[in-house]
Order: C-alpha cells, then sequence, then structure tokens
C-alpha cells in the first residue's frame, strides 16, 4: 500500500512553504532550501579535515551551513561559522549520546516529558542547519521520520493528561514544516482544552530566514499565546535577512526569548556576550538563558569552565540592565528543574 505523503520521508526542504520564492523568480522551494546552505566542497575546503574524517562525522551529524553566513567579515565569520563546521573532536568518545535522558522521559513517539506541567513534540527531525553541539545529535537530520501515527499518538498521549498545559514544539525545528502542517498541528493542540501556552522552539531566523513571511508570522499569531524561542550565539549573526525575519513575528505581537549555549571560541568573552545581549534587546528579543553546554558525546571541544562563565554574567550586570542579562543555567537530568548556576 502506498504511504500518504504525510508518512513518506521528506525531501529536506521539499515540505517548506513555497511562498518565499524571490521576486520573478520560479524556483521551487526544496531548490531554495538546497541553494541557501554551502556545498559540501565548500565546508569541506573550510573543515580542512579528511575524506575519510568526514565520512565519519556526518554519520554522527549531518553538516548543514547557512551561505548567507559566508556574508559576515572575519574574524566574526570564522567564530560563528565554529557552530556549524564539522571538527575532528567530533569522533572523541567522550561525553553523552543522550545528556538529559530524554529517551527515559518518552512516553509517546513524539512527546519528552521531563517536566510535570509541560512537554517538548518533536514533529520533525530535521533542521535548516546542524549545530555540532547539539543535545538530540542522536536523533536529528536523521531517519526514521515521524509518521502520522507518531503524531497522533502523541497528541492522544498530551489530550490524556491534563497535568499539561504547555507544549514546546521541538525536534529538529518546527519551522521547517509547511504552514499547512504547522497550522494542522496548532490547531489540534489548541483543541486540547488543558493547553494554555505554545511555545516553539528554533532557530530559522539565523538558518533560513526567508522562511519568516508574513503569511507565517499570521499563522502564529491565531495561536496566541504563543511564544517563539531562538538561539542566537554572537552578536554577528544579525545579518540584514535575519533582522527582517525578527521583525516579521516581533511586529506581529509574538513574543521571542533567546536562549544561548556558551561555546568555546563562539561567544566564551564577557563582551562579545555583552555585545550579544545588547544588539537582542534592541530587536525585542529577551535574553532568557545562558546555557551551559549539555555534555553530548562528541561535542565537549566547545566547554567552557563555569568560572568564566560567571565572569561573564558579571560584566553584563555591571554594564546592561538586569532585565538584559539571561539566567546562567545547566540542565541537569537529576534535578527537577534547571539548576542556576549563578542566582
Ligand atoms: S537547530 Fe536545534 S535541534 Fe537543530 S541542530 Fe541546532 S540545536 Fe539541534
Amino acid at each position: 500500500m502506498m504511504r500518504s505523503a504525510f508518512e513518506r520521508k521528506p525531501e529536506p526542504g521539499k515540505h517548506l512553504s513555497p511562498d518565499p520564492t524571490p521576486a520573478g523568480e520560479q524556483v521551487s522551494s526544496g531548490e531554495i532550501f538546497r541553494m541557501s546552505a554551502l556545498r559540501q566542497k565548500e565546508w569541506q575546503r573550510l573543515a580542512n579535515l579528511p575524506e575519510e574524517t568526514i565520512q565519519l562525522i556526518v554519520q554522527r551529524l549531518p553538516v548543514r551551513i547557512p551561505r548567507h553566513l559566508m556574508r559576515i567579515p572575519e574574524p566574526d565569520r570564522s567564530a560563528v561559522l565554529r557552530q556549524f563546521l564539522p571538527h575532528r573532536n567530533e569522533l572523541d568518545s567522550d561525553g553523552l549520546e543522550d545528556p538529559l535522558q530524554e529517551e527515559k522521559h518518552r512516553p509517546a513517539p513524539l512527546v519528552i516529558h521531563r517536566y510535570r506541567n509541560r512537554v517538548l513534540f518533536l514533529r520533525t527531525n530535521l533542521c535548516a542547519g546542524y549545530c555540532r553541539y547539539c543535545t538530540r545529535a542522536r536523533i536529528v537530520g536523521k531517519p526514521p521520520h515521524p509518521t502520522r501515527r507518531d503524531v497522533e499518538e502523541s497528541l492522544a498521549y498530551i489530550a490524556a493528561h491534563p497535568e499539561i498545559n504547555e507544549v514546546i514544539l521541538s525536534g529538529g525545528d518546527p519551522l521547517v514544516l509547511s504552514d499547512q502542517q504547522l497550522h494542522s498541528l496548532l490547531q489540534q493542540l489548541r483543541n486540547i482544552p488543558h493547553i494554555r501556552i505554545l511555545r516553539v522552539a528554533t532557530r530559522i531566523f539565523l538558518f533560513l530566514p526567508h522562511r519568516v513571511t508574513n503569511r507565517l508570522a499570521e499563522l502564529l499569531a491565531e495561536y496566541q499565546p504563543l511564544y517563539v524561542v531562538t538561539q542566537f550565539n554572537h552578536p554577528a549573526e544579525f545579518l540584514p535577512d535575519v533582522d527582517r525575519a525578527i521583525a516579521c513575528l516581533v511586529n506581529r505581537g509574538i513574543p521571542i526569548l533567546n536562549q544561548s549555549v556558551l561555546l568555546r571560541g563562539v561567544n566564551d568573552d564577557p563582551q562579545t556576550m555583552l555585545n550579544l545581549v545588547q544588539k537582542l534587546i534592541e530587536r525585542r528579543i529577551r535574553p532568557y538563558y545562558l546555557h551551559q553546554l549539555d555534555p553530548v558525546q562528541g561535542s565537549l571541544h566547545f566547554r567552557v569552565p563555569v568560572s568564566r562563565g560567571k565572569e561573564i554574567i558579571n560584566h553584563l550586570r555591571a554594564n546592561i540592565g538586569g532585565y538584559a542579562v539571561p539566567t546562567y543555567v545547566f540542565d541537569d537530568p537529576n534535578e527537577p528543574a534547571k539548576k542556576l548556576l549563578y542566582p
């Protein structure tokens, strides 16, 4: 029997909303998606690694690097790209495959239920770019891709648990779904009477800013209260297209929160972090968390000592209003809430 379009393995980008086509061009959304990333030979040259090493690394986590990041002038470009370029240390065995023990808290195929009142809903495994330190490197960018049945079973779990009042769409990146898929999921969640708050966790502003259209903004605004949670890690990430995408949602009244990850060689510097939070608040994005890196296998070259994180927070406190200072936290799977590293 032929599988439904919903269940078929999606071709990356094929399920994107078709409307961001540049004016006057007849280019399919799949093609736009492909063109928006560096080709393998381009990133391979930047990574400067032997072919055999690359082959092993991409099995761990695919590589997809947004082409527009190459417009960032040096030395900031290298710092930003460090998040996405494969590194030989990814083959180290230190660290954990599932550092947050999410698989132990997976009562339905797409649901992670670690905290009593809220769940993660992993509707897609795909992202528009892949961060080398991703906590979910074990599943993102790889099959099996969610089926219609997975979605139904996961919605049924949420509907059967009235203690859940908040759902966080995550993944993967839920904004690689088409508008139609997104609308359908948000509507089904809103139809569950005890769901009060929706959150969408995405890096689409940075990875694929043209995905953020007026139509998407209208769609998300329909499901308020809905918060968008994103991840900017470096002040040079605010390219003009990125700013346009942010404004498109903020101007519709959709609140955006930012969760940075403290990363060696990217943002482990007090002045860089101050510039980042300044740029966030100018764009009306609230700096929400600064995360200590989860100890994901293959990402430990990004680790920064907690003492450095505290130094950064002290610098922020001394130079910017308290509302712009993110909470410095570590996600410990054995704790009932995120651990404050510097209260
Ligand atoms: S966008 Fe999020 S889910 Fe995707 S690779 Fe980056 S951290 Fe992981």
